[in-house]
């Protein structure tokens, strides 16, 4: 995929959210120790704020408490009436949408870093929802050759009938990360320094992008689903079968047959 020219507008307001599941400790760990000291996030001439989405979910260090806050940043959902009745998740959508939207407003954030944990084995990677999107190509490209020689995938999630309504879509340019292998409810010391890099390199595109620093035309290799594949299952649609040895925590992406 690539990219030949980006937005001339400066990029002012920018949101790192930890803890959108409430069990994917990396995002919840540096988001509050920026919290406390955001001396290495903050760059001249922008705004960035640190933020716990799902509170209640990080206090019980499960991924959510009445539904999942990631598939609920639909305009049906965000224009419900507030009411007690609706789940915890939909009402601290609507929370977060008005601080940080709203949603395809002029007023929204420009960009969101959606911080996730995956129990998978693809490393570094970086969410994109729109293939045209410029900016975030280029962006993306700056963060992978500064990571190199740590790889860093990209993960194009733009089909319809795959796209969902994450928490990160409140902003013009939503970033999803991805790091793993981490089991849930755990920290490990090299998948945060992974993280914390991405969000160092990412900063540093922007302000760069900021000072009117030129990008030559570049091009990202992308992954996308082509096809998924569900477990042989019994009679009563239970599971029936569990993963080979030899491919449990593999990565068996090749060029011919991408996957995640
Ligand atoms: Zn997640």
């Amino acid at each position: 995929m690539t990219s030949c020219h980006i937005a001339e507008e400066p990029v002012k307001k920018i949101a790192i959210f930890g803890g959108t599941h409430g069990n994917e400790l990396t995002g919840v760990f540096l988001v509050k120790h920026w919290l406390e000291d955001g001396a290495e996030i903050q760059r001249v001439g922008l705004e960035v704020k640190p933020f716990i989405t799902n509170p209640r979910a990080v206090k019980k260090c499960s991924r959510y408490i009445d539904c999942d806050l990631n598939r609920v940043f639909d305009l049906e959902n965000l224009g419900k009436n507030r009411s007690e009745d609706l789940p915890y998740e939909v009402r601290r959508a609507q929370e977060i949408n008005n601080l940080f939207g709203p949603k395809d407003s002029e007023d929204a954030y420009d960009i969101i870093f959606d911080l996730h944990n995956t129990t998978s084995n693809m490393g570094c990677t970086l969410i994109l929802e729109d293939s045209t999107n410029d900016f975030l190509i280029q962006m993306f490209h700056y963060i992978k050759t500064s990571l190199a020689p740590l790889p860093c995938y990209v993960y194009l999630i733009e089909h319809p009938s795959l796209k969902y309504a994450t928490t990160r879509s409140v902003a013009k340019y939503p970033v999803g990360i991805e790091v793993g292998p981490q089991p849930q409810g755990v920290l490990r010391a090299d998948i945060l320094d992974q993280m914390r890099k991405m969000i160092k390199h990412a900063l540093d595109f922007i302000h760069h992008f900021n000072e009117g620093k030129e990008f030559p035309s570049c091009a990202i290799e992308v992954y996308k689903i082509m096809e998924k594949v569900d477990y042989p299952r019994n009679e009563s649609g239970e599971i029936a079968a569990i993963i080979h040895p030899n491919l449990q925590t593999g990565n068996h992406c090749t060029p011919v047959t991408p996957c995640f």
